[in-house]
């Protein structure tokens, strides 16, 4: 729950140490950990009383532009603290704490080939990487997914890493990401989430971008790689010696194709 990773059945996060709800079996207790309540007193008087002062002010200057005196501006600074008040006692929703943090890079490649090319409405490219967030209650992440086909990256330093279809994770700077309309990312969502309401979605956002990872894109393999052993399968199958990744595949796009 820690980093909202979408896992795969019986999976443990690689980065944080947090228990893993499953979706098959812990709606409950997923959506009580979502939506928590506020129970601080504190927290949710305070904006009413800073509300007060701004719709007053905002009602005032508003009565002024139309004429209408200082009623509008007291009409205007009631409703702003009534629809303050109930606004906090609503329950508000909690997102991922903080950004899990990448491993070092051990080598830069090409995405050189995609050897699964099997119809999948989610991994576009290569790989694909989504991130869902709730901007306007300043939640932050409430959903990270990232699944890749299985493709092979031609190293500069001559090993060939070959990278199992399944979930991967994609570092990548705000140009990479392509920001979703609400429609397209519920879509992306509908498998694991069917809720469209918002205060109800155990994944609420109001923001979701997605990165896609293509043939001839260069990326920094982040994270241990081991040697592929002779006993293994694909070893038998490729012509040159790989590796692959120790733990889950994360990549840093350096550039495009
Ligand atoms: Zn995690």
């Amino acid at each position: 729950m820690r980093c909202r990773f979408l896992l795969a059945q019986d999976e443990k996060c690689d980065v944080c140490d947090d228990r893993v709800l499953s979706l098959a079996d812990d709606r409950d207790a997923i959506s009580k950990e979502v939506w928590r309540t506020r129970d601080s007193k504190k927290r949710s008087l305070l904006p009413p009383a800073i509300a007060t002062g701004l719709a007053a002010v905002l009602g005032a200057a508003e009565g002024g532009l139309y004429g209408l005196g200082v009623a509008a501006g007291v009409t205007a600074a009631s409703y702003g603290v009534l629809g303050l008040l109930f606004r906090s006692s609503r329950p508000r929703p909690r997102g991922a704490h903080g950004r899990p943090k990448p491993p070092a890079a051990s080598a830069t490649g090409i995405v050189s080939e995609v050897k699964d090319a099997e119809a999948d409405t989610f991994v576009a490219g290569a790989a694909s990487y989504l991130v869902f967030s709730l901007k306007s209650a300043h939640v932050g992440v409430t959903l990270r997914r990232g699944r890749c086909r299985t493709v092979v990256i031609a190293c500069d330093d001559g090993r060939r890493v070959e990278v199992p279809a399944g979930r991967c994770r994609i570092e990548s700077r705000a140009a990479e990401q392509d920001e979703l309309n609400k429609v397209e990312a519920a879509r992306l969502l509908i498998d694991i989430e069917p809720h469209d309401d918002l205060e109800e979605s155990l994944f609420p956002f109001d923001a979701a971008y997605r990165v896609d990872l293509r043939r001839g894109d260069r990326v920094e393999l982040l994270g241990d790689l081991a040697p592929i052993s002779r006993d293994d399968p694909s070893y038998r199958e490729s012509a040159h010696v790989g590796s692959r990744f120790v733990a889950t595949p994360w990549f840093r796009i350096l550039a495009r194709a």
